[in-house]
């Protein structure tokens, strides 16, 4: 690890120096040029060849001995990707240099409490991003109602925001149309706007929302409500153990008594099943019909399942449109029959939009319990792992779990993509995650292009991918938003998501990407360990 001492030696030299620049008006064509040539001279000897290359660029239009002044915001702009390479590097340099290793998320982790941000105002969008990410939430932003709606259903944020004033749309017209649904799912729906006035606040408390608050907002206070709110959502749901739209029980009573049979068996031997289901291609039937058909299919579904189980099995709604069925004193033998039956009485079920007649079917993982896989999660990893399977082979079926299945399935992947034209951010992202594996069922690989045309010419897309695309904004030739217009046209954001690379100076740039279609952005500069959060994020929320 020698050469990433002289590194770090090196880009710390570099960084004094444009200090010292700083604080001089102008600097000489010829001082630009001595600084280019011992950076050309020095970078390759010690294993930084492309800045070595980068260097080598820029010095070829300079004359040695010239002594025309270079205004700061002119060297600034010339030497950029160095400016913002060596920043990257002084920032990241300590926790770089040993590449991560992910233990697996433990699924508690991954109950995120998401903070939904749904108004345009840019100031306030950044205000509070910034403010509670570093607070340790996790916060989405929606620009406009359409896209703030999506989200809430996908991602059953524990706060939303939502602005008296959108573009598109009346802050009181989405929460009138989510009201039910956010009350069902315990979701706190706090309107904000600058104007208070009495008409203001009473429609919100009529339409239903839990808080009105008014903009500017303290931070102090912002972190405290936040903080109070989503404890006291946590508190009702360790009440509860039913869950709202399904009235099936919820994952938390699940857990309970899986973790009771478990028990059960160890001592008296008591065999047990378990299943998880999975709605067929749910998302269409929202797409196609609209959420409110889709809650209602879910209701039909549970209800059906609740119809035909035994008294003694436990069924759960685990998630979306997941369920989980725990079946006492069953091996995974009862448990496909069970399901069979289920799937045969779903034939002749018929659900309406409109006027339109349409069938769900589903796709179910069976496991039965033995000596080798007495833990809840490996109950649920494996019975997941036939699910996985049952979709892979078609879907509408069920499989039962056997330990040589892993082998058959395809692992998906997941590709993210770093496009950015500052070679030092690629190659320290790149390092740093090159052994990255935050979870199990996922192969992550990384790749990077230096700039939107090759990456854009490069054969990079596979359908059965998934895409995390980094795109920075300021790239030579054709910028960020270019090649995330040409990207959003053609793929849609649970495919390929793209965060864009922003300067945390530049709010038009923030408020152009969302408009844009980027899914989220990331402020630079930016850690790396950060960067490791947030897509691990980014990946359980969008991709499983
Ligand atoms: P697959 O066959 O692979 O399972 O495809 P799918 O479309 O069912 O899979 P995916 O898991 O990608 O989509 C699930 C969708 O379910 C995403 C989300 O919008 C929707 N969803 C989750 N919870 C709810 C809910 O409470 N109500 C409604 N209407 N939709 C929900
Ligand atoms: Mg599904
Ligand atoms: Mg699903």
């Amino acid at each position: 690890m020698e050469t990433a001492k002289y590194q770090k030696m090196f880009y710390k030299q570099m960084q004094e120096k444009f200090q010292q620049w700083e604080n001089q008006q102008f600097i000489t064509e010829q001082e630009l040029y001595v600084f280019l040539h011992s950076l050309k001279g020095t970078a390759g000897s010690i294993g930084l060849n492309e800045l070595s290359t980068i260097s080598t660029q820029k010095i070829t239009p300079l004359q040695e001995n010239e002594q025309k002044q270079w205004e700061k915001s002119k060297w600034k702009s010339y030497l950029a990707p160095l400016i913002e390479g060596s920043d990257f590097y002084i920032r990241n340099a300590d926790i770089s240099n040993e590449p991560l290793i992910e233990a697996h998320l433990i699924e508690n982790e991954l109950e995120q409490d998401f903070i939904l941000v749904i108004d345009d105002d840019i100031v306030f969008i950044t205000f509070i991003k910034e403010l509670l990410e570093k607070e340790g939430f996790s916060v989405i932003i929606a620009n406009n109602g359409k896209r703030g709606l999506e989200f809430i259903y996908e991602l059953k944020p524990a706060i939303v925001f939502i602005d008296v004033l959108l573009p598109d749309i009346n802050g009181f017209t989405i929460l009138e149309d989510i009201i039910k649904k956010i009350k069902k799912e315990h979701i706190v729906v706090t309107m904000i706007s600058a104007d208070n006035s009495k008409q203001n606040v009473i429609r919100a408390y009529n339409s239903g929302a839990t808080d009105f608050i008014t903009k500017p907002i303290d931070k102090d206070v912002l972190i405290s409500y936040v903080t109070n709110r989503i404890n006291n959502k946590n508190d009702i749901e360790q009440s509860i153990i039913i869950d709202e739209l399904t009235q099936m029980f919820n994952r938390k009573y699940m857990n309970a008594r899986l973790h009771q049979l478990i028990q059960q068996y160890s001592r008296k031997n008591e065999s047990f099943a378990v299943a998880i289901v999975d709605l067929d291609y749910f998302k269409k039937i929202n797409d196609t019909y609209g959420h409110l058909v889709g809650d209602d299919v879910l209701q039909g579904f549970a209800s059906l399942i609740k119809k035909i189980k035994r008294d003694q099995d436990i069924a759960c709604r685990y998630g979306g449109e997941e369920f989980v069925i725990l079946l006492p004193n069953s091996t995974e033998r009862h448990a496909y029959i069970f399901l069979e039956r289920v799937r045969e009485n779903l034939v002749s079920k018929y659900f309406s939009a409109n006027d339109i007649n349409f069938q769900v079917t589903f796709s179910a993982g069976v496991v039965g319990a033995n000596r080798n896989n007495l833990h809840s999660e490996k109950l649920l990893e494996e019975a997941d792992q036939a699910l996985y399977t049952a979709k892979q082979y078609g879907r509408n079926k069920t499989i039962i779990y056997k330990s040589d299945l892993k082998e058959v399935t395809q692992r998906s992947k997941i590709k993210i993509i770093i496009v950015d034209d500052v070679f030092i951010v690629r190659e320290m992202i790149i390092k740093h995650f090159s052994l990255w594996k935050p979870i199990d069922k996922y192969d992550i690989e990384l790749l990077e292009f230096s700039d939107g045309q090759s990456f854009l010419k490069s054969n990079w897309y596979n359908p059965e991918t998934k895409y995390i695309i980094l795109l920075d904004v300021m790239m030579p030739h054709l910028n960020g938003f270019d090649v995330l217009t040409i990207l959003r046209n053609k793929y849609s954001s649970d495919q390929v998501f793209i965060s864009m690379l922003t300067s945390r100076k530049s709010e038009k740039h923030v408020i152009q990407a969302l408009e844009y279609g980027a899914d989220d952005y990331i402020a630079k500069p930016f850690d790396i360990q950060d960067l490791s959060d947030r897509l691990i994020r980014i990946i359980k929320r969008v991709f499983i």
